[in-house]
């Protein structure tokens, strides 16, 4: 299990839970997507309907699903929680849809996962306020159509494009989540922080916020080992040294790279010259499935300027070179 991988591991749904803000006042960052969103609700609210569906795309751990109850939160409504890999058929998605109460939000996590006959009833659903239920099997079946109380869907998907346009039309709002700045990180470092009544103090908010990929999920958990450092030192309060021991002693360095970061990052530099090369002999070098540099690694490493894709292979940066320490070849400029 990687520290820095901003997928929920083991239980930390739970751990998820409780550092969860529940207006959007409390929730850090992404200013523009917060007035628009509030101003969306409030339109609805003063409509005095249910708002149009919503469609949150980003990467994972950006803060989802926490924006997802909180719409739920702030329109007074309850949430019903599922997601496309949970949903097998199409009469998964018609029992819930038909189940809920007037107003209600159904989050739908990894939307752009459901199988096809489920899309297709969405559609219908988040369009008409109807499903068809199937009565009997066989030539003698036939389908009844029901009518759904007015609901709102929210859809998180970390692949928009995957999403059928169709599908993806139905949505009357669409939020961008990004990665977050490190300032945004420290205050949310230091909200957590007071949640979960320890007392970190702002050096070390900016040196965890530093190591937390862009990612709160990332930061709340790094925050977590950095309290089990402190309780087992004995320390009443983390400071900048407690975090850089802590995170040296978990492999994370001063940039937010982990040991598999480290090695494909020397692979490139150390035995194929800064590159050119290509995924395949990559993942071999560092003994790692070819997915897992592509999907787990590379987007940081690029995101942060140490990588760069190219047709003929990946290629190391200046940046690359000097973070290991190493001198890199003449032709090596950006
Ligand atoms: P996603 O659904 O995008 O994978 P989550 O909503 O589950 O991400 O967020 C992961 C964790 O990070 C949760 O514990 C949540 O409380 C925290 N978090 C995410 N975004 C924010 C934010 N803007 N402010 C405060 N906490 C946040």
């Amino acid at each position: 299990l990687r520290i820095i991988s901003a997928e929920p591991q083991n239980n930390e749904q739970i751990s998820d839970e409780e550092l969860r803000p529940d207006t959007l006042d409390t929730f850090i960052g992404q200013p523009q997507l917060k007035a628009q969103m509030k101003l969306f609700l409030d339109a609805a609210q003063l409509r005095g309907v249910a708002p149009d569906h919503i469609l949150l795309a980003g990467p994972p751990g950006l803060g989802k699903t926490t924006l997802s109850m909180i719409v739920a939160h702030e329109l007074g409504v309850p949430i019903r929680v599922t997601s496309g890999p949970a949903i097998q058929h199409a009469g998964d998605l018609a029992s819930i849809v038909s189940s809920l109460e007037e107003g209600e939000v159904l989050f739908i996590d990894e939307i752009h996962r459901l199988p096809r006959a489920a899309e297709e009833l969405l559609y219908i659903a988040m369009e008409d306020f109807r499903v068809d239920v199937m009565v009997g099997k066989g030539p003698g079946a036939s389908s009844i159509p029901l009518t759904l109380p007015r609901f709102t869907v929210i859809g998180a998907t970390t692949r928009e494009g995957m999403l059928p346009s169709p599908l993806r039309a139905r949505f009357g709002f669409t939020a961008h989540l990004d990665y977050y700045p490190t300032s945004e990180l420290e205050k949310l470092i230091l909200r957590s922080a007071d949640v979960l009544g320890i007392h970190v103090d702002t050096e070390a908010a900016y040196e965890l916020s530093l190591r937390s990929r862009g990612t709160p999920r990332v930061a709340n958990r790094l925050l977590r080992r950095v309290r089990d450092w402190a309780i087992v030192h004995g320390l009443t309060e983390v400071n900048a040294d407690a975090v850089r021991d802590a995170l040296e002693l978990y492999q994370i360095d001063s940039e937010g790279l982990d040991r598999l970061d480290i090695a494909v990052l020397n692979a490139i530099c150390r035995q194929f010259n800064g590159g050119p090369v290509g995924l395949n002999n990559l993942a071999a070098m560092v003994g790692e499935e070819s997915e897992t540099v592509e999907t787990v690694c590379e987007p940081y490493l690029v995101r942060e300027g140490f990588l760069a894709r190219t047709p003929r292979g990946r290629i190391a940066t200046g940046k690359a070179w000097s973070h290991l320490g190493l001198t890199p070849p003449n032709d090596v400029t950006s």
